[in-house]
């Protein structure tokens, strides 16, 4: 078996313009594909190597297992990636950032595989999230809650006694969801059974099955802290849907545990996460696109690349290849009418766009006594502009009155991100892959659009003028989706995560414990329970699935053999 251990990390060097087509896959773990041979075989062949297959193959490799991973970009990490895409020295997370829900997944949290010891260390933005208005007022989040309830009470008492009662409220249920989060579907207790447990289970199960919209307004009296409740984070799913009442309190894991960030950028979890698996024997290889599952007897025994390369599985292929184009790397026969039912009513999510800037100074806000310069602001003009996000994706427009916008300046919170005394500035804003004139009319809008969220936010933050930004490069949702093809139709969670592609319905009513309907094929990703972010979720219950069906457990591979320990 071949072992491959060199990587390619870029130096920092002065500032000088990079070719655009280096993009998004520069600065982390990138292993020509002449370096391994073509037809060894493995116990465990992995498809795709984003951070939730990586986590997956992190544990199988703790347990033993030949491992082997075929990334189709040049660098590993899908969506948690860092690339010095604008200048050298500027390291811009080509997507994620905040990487807040991975903080409860039990490899974090009880150091289950200990990537700290791989290079991963984490920084806690304080302020955590800066929202200012129109008016001249502002709503600031700190790590301090009686700090953060004095600002919401600028606007109301009311509404800083009722975010402090809900910050308790959720601390009440948080191990509880969590727990339910950190589980394959139909492994322990449901979320309904476990809720019976608890004093107040019968009121969340009301609370989580209500809209997000529906609680902020019932519990909130003024406008400017209704925004700031649905300001940062933006909730992925549109806020008057029913079931997403428990996006009414995403702000409070941030409360405690401010938005985390790794040091370096969102990449360094991805690049530890290819030092751990190297260092226990895996094998990775990038620009190994798969085009095909090999079948045998019925039974995925493999995959075949587009350069023709196959590598054979001993034991089972785990992929994090989109649903939406793995149905059309086996004979349709194979999948059963349900699945391909599945995939073929699978729904697109609200998307993103989103411009990095490389600048000389970071968004500058004035507040009372001096200005700020936090690593997450954001724009809500009022609490309409997020009920709009759902009606414009509908109707496929392009909305800039007054767009809700997140702006993340992680370099802030984490110097090391850039050269002494520069930044790196990520504009987040909501528009539909869809446009009445098709996707490929974002190469001809784009631009435009960059610049009028730029001239909104340089409304609040006047100190961004041109003279401070030294680079700019723009994803539009096409973008998005031609960087990643995991990001299907510029999805950025894989797909929309509504009550129909959720629970034990992800990806679809009866596939939803990462087998797949072939046998020897799991699926994990954003595709899978319980969906996408930065949480880990769907790699960690992969892995706890297939290592049951090897005949072992997940608690016996984390106790035969600990990492470090804390
Ligand atoms: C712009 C943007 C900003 C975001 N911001 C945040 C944030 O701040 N916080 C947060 O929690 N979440 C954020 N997200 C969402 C989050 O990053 C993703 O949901 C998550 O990273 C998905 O991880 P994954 O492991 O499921 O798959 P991915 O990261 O999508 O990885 C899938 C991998 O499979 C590879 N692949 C696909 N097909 C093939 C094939 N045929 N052959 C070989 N390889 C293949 C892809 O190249 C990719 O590397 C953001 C996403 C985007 C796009």
């Amino acid at each position: 078996m071949s072992k491959i251990t060199r990587r390619g990390f870029v130096k920092t060097a002065a500032l000088a313009p990079l070719a655009l087509s280096s993009l998004n896959d520069m600065a982390q773990v990138s292993v020509p594909a002449d370096r391994a041979g073509t037809s060894d075989r493995f116990d465990i062949v992995v498809a795709g190597a984003g951070h939730n297959s990586m986590i997956a193959a992190a544990y199988l490799v703790k347990a033993g297992y030949r491992v082997i991973l075929l990334e189709g970009r040049p660098t590993v990490g899908g969506d948690v990636k860092t690339a010095q895409f604008t200048l050298l020295g500027f390291k811009h997370d080509t997507c994620s950032t905040a990487h807040n829900s991975i903080q409860e997944n039990p490899m974090m949290r009880n150091n289950e595989i200990d990537l700290r010891e791989y290079g991963l260390e984490y920084v806690y933005p304080d302020p955590v999230y800066h929202l200012p208005f129109a008016d001249g007022t502002y709503i600031t989040q700190w790590r301090d809650l009686d700090r953060t309830c004095a600002e919401l009470a600028k606007f109301s008492k009311k509404d800083a006694a009722a975010y402090r009662r809900m910050y308790a409220e959720y601390e009440s249920v948080a191990s509880t969801l969590g727990a339910v989060t950190f589980s394959p579907i139909g492994f322990g207790k449901s979320l309904n059974d476990r809720l019976a447990d608890h004093p107040r289970g019968k009121l969340w199960q009301r609370l989580l099955a209500m809209s997000c919209w529906q609680i902020i307004r019932s519990n909130f009296e003024d406008d400017h802290c209704r925004s700031f409740m649905m300001g940062c984070p933006l909730p992925v799913q549109p806020v008057i849907d029913p079931m997403t009442g428990r996006a009414a309190y995403s702000i409070f894991p941030q409360q405690r545990n401010s938005r985390p960030v790794p040091k370096g950028g969102s990449g360094a979890l991805t690049a530890a996460l290819a030092r751990y698996i190297e260092a226990h024997g895996g094998v990775i290889l990038t620009n190994k696109p798969v085009a095909k599952l090999i079948i045998e007897n019925g039974r995925c025994a493999g995959v075949e690349c587009v350069d023709g390369a196959s590598y054979r599985a001993d034991k089972a292929v785990l992929s994090t290849i989109h649903i939406k184009h793995l149905v059309d790397m086996a004979p349709h026969d194979l999948w059963g009418q349900d699945f391909l039912d599945g995939v073929e009513t699978w729904q697109a999510e609200v998307q993103m766009f989103v411009v990095n800037y490389a600048t000389t100074e970071p968004p500058t806000y004035a507040v009372s006594g001096g200005v700020i310069t936090p690593a997450n602001s954001a724009l809500m003009a009022r609490p309409e502009c997020a009920l709009r996000v759902a009606y414009d994706f509908a109707r496929s427009v392009v909305n800039l009155d007054e767009p809700p916008v997140a702006i993340h300046c992680p370099t802030s919170a984490d110097p090391t991100r850039a050269p002494a005394g520069m930044h790196t500035i990520k504009v987040v804003g909501w528009q539909p892959y869809e446009l009445k004139e098709g996707p490929e009319h974002w190469d001809v809008i784009k631009k435009q659009v960059a610049d009028t969220y730029l001239n909104y936010i340089r409304r609040f933050s006047p100190n961004l003028t041109a003279d401070k930004i030294l680079a700019e490069m723009i994803q539009s949702p096409l973008d998005l989706e031609r960087m990643n093809p995991h990001n299907w139709h510029g999805s950025c969670h894989a797909g929309a995560q509504s009550p129909a592609q959720s629970g034990a319905l992800r990806p679809m009513a009866g596939w939803a414990q990462y087998r797949m309907p072939i046998p020897g094929l799991y699926q994990t990703g954003a595709c899978t329970y319980p969906g996408g972010s930065v949480t880990g979720a769907p790699g960690r219950n992969a892995a706890v699935v297939m290592l049951k069906d090897f005949g072992t457990s997940i608690e016996q591979v984390v106790n035969k053999t600990p990492d470090k320990k804390t």
